[in-house]
């Protein structure tokens, strides 16, 4: 660890004006997903000549840009998505935010970007939390998601990465996913478009995959689909993600049952739920590995029923089934279209821990002291 890290300080500014506890309750009664916010924000300066420096923790606010910083013309920004939970005891715990640092650092690396120490970008939650905690919810499948970014701050239209650079933090109570029973999707199997070439970004959590993404989700949804599935960019053939959320096959049946997710060939997301759900899956005993599939093999495997659940996993849904798939070759179901046995069982033991109704076996939970 460089010494800048173990010397930011952090300004405290409190929000003049803070949500009084029946406006708060008000609004977490149904606060959706990623349109309400907290009240504060950690902003974090970089350059190349001071490092990391300026670490505040001040009033959510909007931002004002030049309108010529370097972000707006060439995308050259990461992100991250983590939650905090309200565990049974009513304390607060991170969902693994070790893993979250880690992604972020390995993003900012692939975009030119400054890594952010583990340790700051935890004690950035931590700090946030510390002021803005009441702002966690406490219902089942609610949680505080928490959006870390960066981006390139310098001014100037030089294509260049940037020697200035800004850190936020920034945190969204959202509500249950699914708040009338998980419900399967329907995806579109996009030949036309791809996410992520090799060599390229896909990798990163960086938005520029998410703008490339934005028209096949809109032609998935013209054919009916909720969720686009891409396929690698070569062959359009072999099955890599869907839309902002990794992959799971689940073959056979019962104690037999065999996972199977897409492995990371560079041009996929490594999630941090697709990576917890290898490991509990184990757990249960059910084999679990990462492995190749084809478009072919996956409408042969739901005709013959050997292929019986299909789900995608990530941070915010956690597990979300895939019921029916469509193409420009055809269309099939995926078991009888319902959500899967495996898939709400897996999903089922990932919330518990979250919620601390279960052990942690894995050391995923961070408990967030109440004071910092
Ligand atoms: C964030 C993301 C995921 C899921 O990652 P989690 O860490 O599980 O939330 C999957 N695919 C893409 C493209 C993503 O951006």
């Amino acid at each position: 660890m460089s010494l800048e890290t173990s010397t930011l300080d952090f300004t405290v500014t409190p929000a003049v004006h803070q949500a009084t506890p029946e406006v708060r309750a008000e609004l977490l009664a149904d606060p959706g997903f990623g349109r309400l916010f907290t009240e504060h924000m950690v902003r974090i300066s970089w350059s190349r000549q001071r490092g990391w420096h300026d670490a505040e923790l001040v009033a959510y606010a909007p931002l004002q840009l030049d309108p010529a910083v370097s972000v707006l013309h060439y995308a050259q920004a990461v992100f991250e998505g983590l939650k905090a939970f309200r565990q049974k005891d009513g304390g607060i715990a991170i969902f693994r935010p070790d893993a979250h640092a880690a992604r972020f650092q390995r993003s900012a690396r692939r975009l030119a970007l400054p890594e952010l120490p583990e340790s700051v970008f935890i004690e950035s939650i931590e700090r946030l939390l510390n002021l803005d905690g009441e702002w966690v919810p406490s219902a089942p499948e609610h949680s505080l998601y928490l959006r870390p970014f960066m981006y390139a701050s310098e001014v100037g239209l030089g294509v260049r990465p940037s020697s200035q650079v800004t850190f936020i933090l920034i945190a969204s109570p959202s509500g249950s996913y699914f708040p009338s029973g998980v419900k399967p999707v329907t995806v579109w199997l996009s030949e036309d478009f791809s996410r992520a070439a090799p060599g390229g970004t896909g990798e990163a959590k960086t938005g520029g995959n998410y703008a490339g993404g934005l028209l096949a989700q809109a032609q998935a949804a013209q054919q009916g689909c909720d969720q686009v599935v891409w396929l690698d960019s070569q062959e359009h053939r072999w099955v890599e993600e869907m839309g902002g959320m990794n992959l799971c096959f689940v073959f056979g049946r019962g104690r037999q049952a065999r996972l199977m997710t897409p492995a990371l060939t560079g041009t996929l997301l490594a999630g941090v739920t697709r990576d917890a759900l290898l490991k509990l899956a184990a757990d249960l005993g059910f084999e679990a590995d990462e492995g190749k599939i084809s478009t072919e093999e996956w409408r042969a495997g739901c005709a013959d029923g050997s292929l019986i659940e299909v789900f995608a996993c990530g941070t915010a849904a956690v597990i979300t089934p895939v019921g029916a798939v469509k193409s420009a070759q055809g269309s099939w179901t995926v078991g009888d279209g319902k959500p899967g046995e495996i898939s709400m069982r897996l999903r089922q033991s990932l919330v518990d821990i979250q919620r601390g109704v279960a052990p942690d076996p894995h050391h995923w939970m961070h408990p967030v002291a109440r004071t910092v």
